[in-house]
């Protein structure tokens, strides 16, 4: 009997099917309203496993740890939520079969599924309190909305790994979402195979213009799918994309927000098959406190999920924590 792991966290839904955050001990003026809550994501996972397991990238870095370095997991997650965090996205991003069967992993699969949630697990275990939200990539390959598998196929592969996860999270989260494509066969598995799961949609956007998915088309399109999911946000894109997507995610009703990266850009080399990330390089500028900045404007455009991505760490979800608590905000 396959092990399971217990739900301590329950959301309530909102109006409109969406995580309703309880109100803080925000401040409150007598004319504006009080600081909303907000849901503080963690940051990068796969580069803070390479800096400390101190080895050279492979394209399955971040899943062959849990293999060669079992508790590295646990550990950033633990120091995620010492920073303020109040979520732990599982190291489940690119625990699917297509990409395991290359490196001859396919067999552990569901090891490696069931390692990625017991490290979460006892990271908040320990914490005493937190939302898992259990992460699903793309299909294939990141960035690579050309790729993506036929509908069917892909409706059938996603429905696979949200049964598998939905039972031992909080929160279903579909990351780095490249094309309306990718969006549409994640939702349709996400509400067949978990449909009391909450799910948030995380989209990656062209880096130089955020108004545009990846795949080039139009962020606002999003709008016809927006109503089956209860978060859209927006991640591992630049941080000036995101500054464009939020007008843009802030009207299709939904709590929104995002999660940027502090890469240069997703340069041509990275989108090669099998690729590391030696091809990606980090923006040194991209400090927690420049960071922060770029959050808290978010923040005021009305986002209320929001972290960091690949080259943010701890330091940055520190940084963000210490800013929104001192303007009020709860963290949720
Ligand atoms: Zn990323």
């Amino acid at each position: 009997m396959p092990f399971i792991f217990p739900k301590i966290l329950k959301f309530e839904r909102g109006p409109q099917g969406g995580v309703f955050a309880p109100l803080g001990e925000g401040v409150r003026g007598a004319s504006s309203p009080p600081p909303s809550p907000v849901t503080l994501i963690d940051g990068g996972m796969g580069q803070e496993l390479l800096r400390r397991s101190g080895e050279d990238p492979h394209p399955l870095w971040a899943t062959r740890v849990m293999i060669d370095h079992p508790g590295l997991v646990q550990s950033i997650h633990a120091d995620y939520f010492a920073a303020g965090a109040s979520v732990a996205t599982t190291n489940t991003y690119a625990l699917f079969h297509d990409r395991l069967v290359k490196f001859a992993l396919a067999h552990r699969l569901d090891a490696l599924q069931t390692a990625a949630l017991a490290e979460a697990h006892a990271a908040r275990g320990a914490h005493g309190r937190g939302i898992i939200a259990g992460s699903i990539g793309p299909l294939v390959a990141s960035y690579r909305p050309d790729l993506f598998p036929p509908r069917k196929q892909a409706v059938a592969d996603y429905s696979a790994i949200v049964a598998r996860l939905a039972p031992h999270v909080d929160v279903l989260i579909g990351e780095t979402v490249a094309s309306l494509a990718h969006a549409r066969a994640l939702i349709d598995a996400a509400r067949g195979a978990a449909p009391d799961t909450p799910f948030w949609l995380s989209v990656t956007l062209e880096d130089r213009d955020g108004t545009q998915l990846r795949s080039g088309e139009p962020l606002a399109d999003l709008a016809l799918l927006a109503g089956r999911v209860d978060a859209v946000l927006a991640n591992c894109s630049a941080p000036e994309a995101m500054d464009r997507a939020m007008p843009i995610l802030a009207r299709f009703g939904k709590p929104f927000g995002a999660s940027a990266n502090g890469f240069q850009q997703i340069t041509s080399d990275f989108l090669k098959d099998n690729p590391t990330v030696d091809a990606l390089n980090a923006r040194p500028e991209m400090t927690p406190d420049r960071y922060a900045d770029l959050v808290m404007g978010w923040v005021a455009q009305g986002a209320t999920i929001v972290g960091g991505c690949c080259e943010t760490g701890p330091e940055h979800i520190a940084e963000i924590a210490r800013r929104l608590r001192a303007a009020g905000h709860p963290i949720v």
